[in-house]
């Protein structure tokens, strides 16, 4: 799959698997929400523990490819 979505801590995350170059930055920063698949591409973990938003955010933040997208509840793109 080329792009991923979850719910998570009130906030809708995109993963755009065809930008993601496998930094790990995201990884590092929220391991509850992402890791990286076989091919070396990020994807979501089987089962989000408590991620808190602002850590959601950060971690999509640190992307140096904004391969990560952050709509908040009404679906306004506030991140990138
Ligand atoms: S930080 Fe961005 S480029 Fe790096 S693994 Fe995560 S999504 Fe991919």
């Amino acid at each position: 799959m080329d792009n991923e979505e979850r719910q998570v801590a009130g906030l809708t995350v995109q993963i755009d698997r065809l930008i993601c170059v496998g930094f790990e930055t995201c990884v590092e920063v929220a391991p509850e929400l992402f890791e990286m698949d076989d091919e070396g591409i990020a994807v979501f973990v089987a089962d989000t523990d408590e991620v808190t938003a602002e850590t959601v955010l950060e971690s999509c933040r640190e992307c140096p490819v904004d391969a990560l997208v952050v709509l908040d509840a009404s679906g306004d793109q506030i991140h990138p």
